[in-house]
């Protein structure tokens, strides 16, 4: 098998720290050049823009966009239109409908689009996973607050509209959410938290529930300072089963079932490897819905203005 020549679009601070290390560590993908406006990789063919990259670049058969939300949908359909497969960086897009057309086009040109979703890809996501399947749950709480300023350093794209503030992260909870429970959720409340001076939220407390009433509670902070939480507990019929680390240890009555060092990363590039091998594309929309009807049935307070 020929390795597939890939290209990262938008080589900020997620493509250097894990899609360079991630393909280096993957069978089957080779990175075969960068297109963004300012940055460059020492060795690898530079193009400012993607359309340089497509029109002068060498030949690739995959792009992984790794650029703001807001722009990558135009991107996505060209590259497909090029005929190319295409990795999103989460969230999948600005809106949740802008995906159809791209779906659509991936299908019609047999070229797999993946909207990825790195956190499903923590090493204890599966196995939580697996043991609540045969458990009774009777509550969920999400605890997922970190420090923006750490995490996001001068992100001006976070905090526009599209760029869904403290849902960035929030949604890497909400699709390990929606991966380890049996059954689907939705959305019943939110507060939702806007600096005075912003267009996205700080923080936000949701409410959930699935089909049979457990409640699930959400709260989303990026004012944390401190030690950082990105927690899951389940109360079920068989104990309390802790989901910690953002998806790295799992814990039930505080007995420790699996910790193991994160390669969220290698798990994307292996599955898009897998599935570029076929032109399949997968594309679950279920956490940024969440979003969307969380923007949709939010209760809105304005709070202290927030200055990078
Ligand atoms: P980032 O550091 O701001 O990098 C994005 C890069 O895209 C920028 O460095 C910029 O490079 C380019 N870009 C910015 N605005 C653009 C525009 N209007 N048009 C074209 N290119 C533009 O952001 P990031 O943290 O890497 O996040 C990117 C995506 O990855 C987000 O959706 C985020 O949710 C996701 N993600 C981030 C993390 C994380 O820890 N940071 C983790 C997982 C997923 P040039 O100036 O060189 O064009």
């Amino acid at each position: 098998m020929t390795a597939l020549r890939l290209a990262i679009v938008g080589f900020g601070k997620i493509a250097r720290d894990q899609h360079v290390g991630a393909i280096s560590a993957t069978p089957g993908v080779t990175l075969a050049a960068i297109a963004s406006r300012n940055a460059s990789l020492p060795g690898a063919p530079h193009f400012a823009t993607l359309e340089d990259l497509l029109r002068d670049g060498p030949p690739i058969d995959a792009v992984a966009l790794c650029t703001p939300p807001q722009v990558r949908r135009e991107q996505a359909a060209r590259a497909l239109a090029a005929g190319k497969h295409v990795m999103l960086e989460k969230p999948p897009g600005a809106s949740v409908s802008e995906l159809d057309p791209l779906i659509e086009s991936a299908t019609v040109g047999g070229r797999t689009l993946f909207a990825t979703w790195h956190s499903r890809f923590a090493p204890a996501v599966e196995p939580a996973r697996s043991w609540l399947a045969s458990r009774r749950i009777s509550s969920v709480q999400i605890i997922w607050k970190e420090d923006v300023r750490v995490w996001h350093p001068g992100q001006a794209w976070i905090w526009e509209p599209g760029g869904l503030g403290v849902f960035d992260p929030g949604i890497n909870a909400l699709s390990i959410l929606t991966r380890i429970l049996p059954d689907p959720v939705f959305v019943t409340a939110a507060e939702l938290y806007f600096p005075a001076n912003r267009q996205a939220p700080i923080a936000a407390n949701l409410a959930l529930s699935d089909a049979t009433g457990v409640p699930i509670a959400a709260e989303f902070d990026f004012r944390q300072t401190g030690p950082q939480s990105w927690d899951i507990v389940v109360e079920t019929d068989h104990g309390r089963m802790t989901l910690s680390g953002g998806g790295r240890r799992l814990a039930v009555d505080g007995k420790v079932l699996s910790d193991a060092p994160e390669a969220e990363y290698r798990g994307l590039y292996q599955r898009f490897v897998e599935i570029t091998a076929t032109g399949e594309s997968d594309v679950d929309l279920a956490p940024l819905r969440l979003v969307a009807d969380a923007f949709m049935l939010g209760r809105r307070h304005i709070v202290e203005a927030f200055e990078d």
